[in-house]
């Protein structure tokens, strides 16, 4: 089956931007480095790792198109490359990235452009899983008590045993993602399973790993600069 991968790097990411020191603060998140290589040649170079994964196509911020192309100059990796406009939401983004999807294409892949410690192997549990799954995410179960506090009170303590905190990549096949885009138009989706499970389809979860990290905030950015030196990614 033939796949290709989409990453939505169209964020601003204000939540890291405002404390970020000296010439660090004017970049855009994707592009903040870890290790003196920025977070997105760490993402491409996770992902090129898979050889089942044809084209990347990358959803781009318009003023920053020119700052992608440099790092993928600086950081090349052996597969072929596509920047796209992104749009003024993730699904926009994502959209953006659909229409350019090949029509010989069976499963796309979709990857958050500031996870850069997804591994080959669970790229590969994924892709083994979506031969016989419509739409296959990872995550992992849940460490923390989660509480539903209104305001300043607690509304109510979950039940922790069935929650899971969902990453990327999530996988799909082609036909039932771009059924999910066309017929379910909320802007203010996080990730693109959501959509599916909109459709009734059965969405398959499988174990990512707790290395598989979004960096969002400051604090990820200490764990990333950990993480990049252990040898269990
Ligand atoms: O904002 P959030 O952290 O949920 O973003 C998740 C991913 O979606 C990031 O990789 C970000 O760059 C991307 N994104 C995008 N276009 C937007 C907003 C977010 O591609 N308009």
């Amino acid at each position: 089956m033939k796949v290709e991968a989409i990453i939505p790097a169209a964020g601003l990411g204000l939540r890291l931007k405002s404390c970020l020191p000296g010439r660090q603060a004017g970049v855009p998140k994707p592009l903040v480095k870890i290790a003196g290589k920025p977070i997105i040649a760490h993402t491409l170079c996770a992902l090129s790792a898979s050889n089942r994964i044809g084209r990347i196509v990358i959803a781009v911020h318009k003023d920053h198109f020119d700052k992608f192309n440099e790092v993928l100059k600086r950081f090349p990796v052996k597969k072929r490359i596509d920047l796209v406009l992104g749009g003024a939401t993730r699904r926009d983004s994502v959209e953006n990235c659909l229409k350019t999807i090949e029509s010989c294409v069976d499963l796309i892949l979709i990857h958050d452009a500031v996870r850069p410690f997804v591994s080959k192997d669970l790229i590969t549990r994924l892709l083994k899983e979506a031969k016989t799954s419509p739409a296959v995410i990872c995550g992992m179960p849940l460490k923390a008590t989660i509480k539903q506090v209104t305001g300043v009170f607690v509304e109510k303590t979950l039940n922790r045993d069935n929650l899971w905190e969902i990453q990327t990549p999530q996988v799909f096949r082609k036909d039932v993602l771009i059924k999910a885009y066309k017929e379910y138009t909320d802007k203010t989706v996080t990730d693109d399973a959501s959509l599916v499970e909109k459709l009734g389809v059965r969405v398959s979860v499988i174990y990512g790993s707790y290395f598989n990290i979004k960096i969002t905030t400051p604090e990820d950015l200490v764990f990333a600069k950990a993480i990049v030196k252990t040898a269990y990614v």
